[in-house]
């Protein structure tokens, strides 16, 4: 997907919608499901692990809410819904700018889910070096070991999912987290959520109820839009459902409208499994080992790889940014 990346190129332009036959064809060779070894998992119901980035401040809030807000509402939505553990990836140069915040992290911890790494201070790999870029990884550790020193914090997501615009830089990067007992929390289900939280502070600013009602369905109409996209891709590279990862942020409107998502979630059929659970499946063990600028879902990477196209959808954030100007 492009939206969910900052401006730089994509790899090459999203493919239009195949003709059906091309994708049945597809879909007979799958060109990765004998890769795995043994028989395959078939999850059934469908699958999904919630993920939240940028623990533990993202986007502008709406007037009259306080930074605590948004964390504290989806804490409580995850509880009230009874999910498995939660998985929040943590930029620690937040608490340093705002020591409080480490008590976010803390009741995060405390509500019974678990932190991750990603990264100090939100680099992009694509325009960083991969020296700077590892710094910056061990730049965060002091922090996570001290809010959560008996959790499994080493696993990493990458910032802008950009995984490395070159291969030097993403083995670099890659050797360093595994040599220092990282998993990586791939992320194979997103659909840019995080686009909304900005339209949803200028429009509250206006007290725009309509165009805040608006936001709501749309969220959820490209959320529903995604879940085919990866369903499909899933199916063109693995001929099956794996288990998905879902990218949220920790936004004010992400934690208004996370109990009609997990309902949307609901009524597609999936049940919530944590990211571990989630990520044993052996699609996630498949390196697609490619230079990959702008950063991508992992199925993204791995049909680049295989030359498979990426099916066709709407990008919504032109007429985001043009709401409650
Ligand atoms: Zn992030």
């Amino acid at each position: 997907m492009k939206f969910a990346r900052p401006a730089v190129p994509l790899p090459a332009s999203r493919p239009t919608i195949l003709p059906a036959l091309a994708v049945l064809i597809l879909c007979v060779h799958s060109p990765l499901a004998a890769q795995s070894t043994g028989p395959a998992p078939q999850p059934s119901p469908l699958q999904v692990a919630i993920t939240f980035d940028d623990l533990p401040a993202h986007g502008p809030l709406p007037p009259g809410e306080f930074r605590p807000e948004p964390i504290r509402s989806i804490l409580k939505t995850l509880k009230a819904e009874q999910l498995p553990p939660v998985y929040g990836f943590v930029n620690g140069f937040r608490v340093a700018e705002y020591p409080y915040q480490a008590e976010l992290l803390q009741e995060w911890i405390a509500s019974g889910n678990a932190l991750g790494s990603h990264t100090w201070s939100h680099p992009a790999l694509d325009t960083a070096s991969a020296k700077k870029y590892i710094a910056n990884i061990a730049e965060n550790e002091p922090l996570l070991k001290k809010v959560d020193p008996h959790g499994d914090w080493h696993w990493f997501r990458y910032p802008y999912l950009e995984e490395g615009n070159t291969l030097d830089k993403r083995e670099a990067v890659r050797n360093y987290l595994f040599a220092h007992h990282y998993k990586i929390a791939e992320v194979t289900l997103d659909f840019g959520d995080y686009m909304w939280n900005d339209a949803y502070a200028r429009c509250a600013i206006r007290d725009d109820e309509t165009a805040i009602a608006s936001l709501h369905d749309s969220y959820l109409a490209t959320a529903d839009e995604y879940i085919t996209y990866s369903r499909t891709l899933s199916q063109r590279l693995y001929g099956r459902d794996i288990p998905y990862v879902l990218l949220l942020h920790v936004g004010a409107f992400d934690a208004r409208m996370l109990p009609d998502l997990i309902a949307l979630l609901r009524r597609r059929g999936f049940q919530f499994v944590t990211l571990a659970q989630a990520e044993s499946d052996p699609a996630y063990s498949i390196d697609p080992k490619i230079a990959y600028p702008g950063g991508g879902l992992l199925m993204e990477l791995t049909a680049s790889a295989h030359k498979v196209n990426t099916p066709d959808a709407t990008e919504p954030e032109a007429e985001l940014n043009r709401m409650c100007r």
